[in-house]
């Protein structure tokens, strides 16, 4: 178990540039320092896991073989033009395979937490288990935001006493008050709390080193974990019926999908039991509730925004413990949102904005609305003389129980945010996603060790599945065990809640509907309300909205979009394929500039919270259609997967990027004075690109 950790250990170090060689502009066309430091670096770990791979493995079967071999592959970008030259090259390239027992895509707290019990589960049974935990940001953690408010009860179940551990989790702040405000543009008023959205007992923490945190106790444990390398196709079965395990993303192809010198085929995992989680709408996620039909009798997912900074505040002005929701301004009645704020350790506060992405007005910017938020004086009082020293976007499930698809499928699961069990009024997933990992575990353990059955719950299996899918793993009863946990009840509890803003009196009708819910019926309804469409079928036409006109940024409270994408460290590799993708048919540009220029104003061009996407005015053979010529500036890009749910077309697919690529939330903690002069840098290179 050392050795594969320390080996482990070294591939890591491999993988952690120093911040100067891979620095860049979050500006497309102003990328300072590219890729070549990156490329040698990604390939060189590329390499060195193969090399590690083969050595561990010299026991347990592992080859370097030619792919095919009875398998086929799903990728997560079905229509790219990519596609069909790597397919022809792949007829060539010999690709490192790995049989290992259980394969987890994301290494987020569900992730990690499903390794972790795997690893306990060996140690109290007696039976060897061989985990790998794929992550797709440069370390772990470092695409996991920052300031959360967590509920500490999966991490209990998991390590029973963990403050009196040897090495303690960082649990940051605990939580010492609550309140829920209500805003208008100048005001605010208190609201009633709910006995259950309390955060007695709860910690504000960094999650991003809460889950550094984890994925070091996953090493300890032996399970390997590989950050820096993104899951970008499962491996499917011939016939279709189950899922074999993994592939990682080939590294050094160009921006056209060629080979460099520098190309590296991704791996192979061949897995018994492969477990996906990562994150809310994961690209493999996605694939496989469409491959599996898991959605078939869900509603439809439905998602917010979530839009966060930290501050570094006053510290007369910083009071420890503080939680504060609010619901109203700056969002109007028909829009769904709220803020949080969070007072930390050490003179930080975490503060944020959450917009439902089923919001109609095309002219709405949630990063604008945020960026306004800020002067309201509830906020612009605390803020005032406190230095913003991140940012960071991602979307969080909203659907709730009732948008939970089939959790399970012939060979693997779906796991925390990637299954949607995030608490929407509480805004809170993450001991949910810890919980759901411990029970696949379980689940799996049982699945691979039949004779040594560990108590979740009773096999529901009584359907006999067809085909090579009677010889995968089942994790039906990982299901049934969900169906029995506390995370169940929880979320049915809150079910009606968010589905509730979807009346004729919007904030009103909701706010009404959830006060008597939340206070008195507690979801004890015999009725379940709906979410009935998905968000970007609520957007409706600009012809029918009013424009926003929002205030310019003042640099001191709000910012310009660039100067905040800045502060994330976000970063790929140039010369790769774009990981946003149209569909690979020559008209395809033309048609999406021409219907969301004409009919939605150009939305992404405001949704997207990185600066990604621009319209920019162009005239004759330049533009793609009317009068506009499409540019996707995808270095920018901060994984956050608004793009792929609000685009009116439904022609944007997110695939993974080259592992590694992306923001760096776990940036904060570095030092200040570092920081600045990267801002600096960065203020001084986008002062010289439009906007
Ligand atoms: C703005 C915002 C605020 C929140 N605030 C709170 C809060 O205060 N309290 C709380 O409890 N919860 C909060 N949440 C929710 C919480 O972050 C999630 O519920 C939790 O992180 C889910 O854990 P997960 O492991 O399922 O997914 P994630 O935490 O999203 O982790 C998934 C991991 O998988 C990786 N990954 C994704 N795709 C791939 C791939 N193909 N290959 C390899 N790796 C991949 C990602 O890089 C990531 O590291 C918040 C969420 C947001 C967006
Ligand atoms: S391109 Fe898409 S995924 Fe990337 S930051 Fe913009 S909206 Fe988010």
């Amino acid at each position: 178990m050392h050795k594969s950790r320390s080996a482990a250990r070294s591939t890591l170090s491999l993988l952690r540039a120093p911040p100067s060689t891979v620095s860049r502009s979050p500006v497309a066309s102003t990328s300072t320092i590219t890729s070549s430091a990156r490329t040698l670096l990604t390939s060189a770990s590329s390499s060195s896991l193969n090399a590690r791979i083969s050595a561990t493995s010299s026991s347990r079967s592992a080859s370097i073989a030619a792919v095919r071999r009875g398998f086929a592959t799903v990728t997560d970008h079905p229509a790219s033009p990519i596609e069909e030259e790597s397919a022809e090259a792949e007829e060539e390239v010999e690709r490192a395979e790995d049989d290992v027992d259980v394969c987890i895509v994301g290494g987020g707290p569900a992730g990690l937490c499903a390794a972790i019990r795997l690893k306990q589960l060996e140690a109290e049974q007696g039976r060897e288990i061989r985990v790998v935990v794929l992550e797709k940001g440069g370390e772990v953690g470092s695409h996991i935001l920052s300031g959360a408010v967590i509920e500490p009860r999966a991490l209990n179940e998991l390590f029973p006493d963990f403050m009196n551990m040897d090495n303690p989790p960082p649990m940051g702040q605990p939580a010492t008050s609550d309140s829920m405000r209500f805003l208008t543009s100048t005001s605010s008023f208190p609201l009633p709390h709910p006995p259950q959205m309390s955060n007695t007992g709860n910690y504000i923490l960094s999650l991003s080193r809460l889950t550094a945190w984890l994925g070091e106790r996953a090493e300890e444990l032996g399970v390997e974990v590989y950050a820096g390398f993104a899951g970008a196709s499962l491996v499917i079965a011939e016939d279709g019926k189950s899922v074999k395990g993994v592939r990682t993303g080939d590294v050094g192809l160009d921006r056209q999908g060629k080979r460099k010198e520098s190309f590296e085929p991704g791996m192979q995992f061949n897995a018994k039991c492969t477990l996906i989680a990562e994150g809310a709408h994961g690209s493999l996620s996605q694939i496989v509730q469409k491959h599996f039909n898991l959605r078939k009798d869900c509603d439809p997912q439905t998602y917010g925004l979530g839009i966060k900074e930290v501050w570094k505040v006053d510290a007369e002005k910083h009071q420890p413990g503080k939680v504060t929701h609010t619901l109203g301004w700056p969002l109007d009645i028909k829009t769904y949102g709220g803020s949080w704020c969070y007072h930390m350790e050490g003179g930080l506060v975490s503060l944020g904005l959450v917009v439902g992405l089923d919001y109609q007005n095309p002219y709405l910017s949630p990063y604008k609305e945020f960026q306004r938020m800020k002067h309201h004086p509830l906020f612009a009082d605390l803020l005032e003389g406190g230095e913003c020293i991140a940012y960071g976007a991602r979307v969080l499930n909203e659907g709730g129980l009732q948008s939970i698809p089939k959790l399970h499928f012939p060979g693997g699961a779906l796991l925390g945010c990637s299954a949607g069990f995030l608490n929407v009024p509480k805004i809170k997933g993450t001991h949910n996603a810890m919980k759901s990992g411990m029970m696949a575990a379980e689940t799996a353990f049982n699945a691979l060790h039949p004779d040594k059955e560990v108590e979740i719950t009773k096999n529901s299996l009584d359907q006999p599945l067809e085909g090579s899918a009677q010889e995968a793993v089942d994790m039906s009863p990982y299901e049934t065990a969900f169906k029995e946990s506390w995370v169940y009840k929880e979320l049915n509890e809150v079910r009606n809640l968010r589905p509730s803003f979807h009346n004729p009196l919007g904030l009103w009708g909701g706010m009404a509907y959830s006060g008597v819910d939340s206070l008195f019926l507690k979801g004890r309804t015999p009725w379940t309300l709906r979410n009935s469409w998905e968000d970007h079928a609520a957007t409706k036409k600009a012809s029918e909205c009013q424009p926003i006109d929002y205030p310019q940024p003042d640099g001191k409270l709000s910012f310009d979009i660039l100067t905040s994408v800045s502060l994330t460290g976000t970063n790929h590799a140039e010369d790769q394929p774009v990981h946003l993708r149209l569909p690979k048919d020559e008209g395809a540009r033309a048609r999406h500039t021409e219907t969301n220029v004409n009919e939605f104003a150009g939305l992404l061009g405001r949704a997207c919270p990185a600066a990604v996407y621009e319209y920019q005015d162009a005239e004759g053979g330049a533009a793609d259609a009317a009068g506009k010529k499409f540019v996707i500036n995808s270095q920018n890009c901060i994984h956050c997967k608004t793009c792929s749910i609000k685009t009116p077309t439904q022609d944007i697919t997110w695939c993974v990027p080259e592992g590694g690529g992306g923001p760096k939330y776990s940036r904060f903690e570095e030092k200040s004075l570092y920081r600045l002069f990267r801002m600096l840098i960065n203020r001084l290179v986008s002062s010289s690109t439009r906007i």
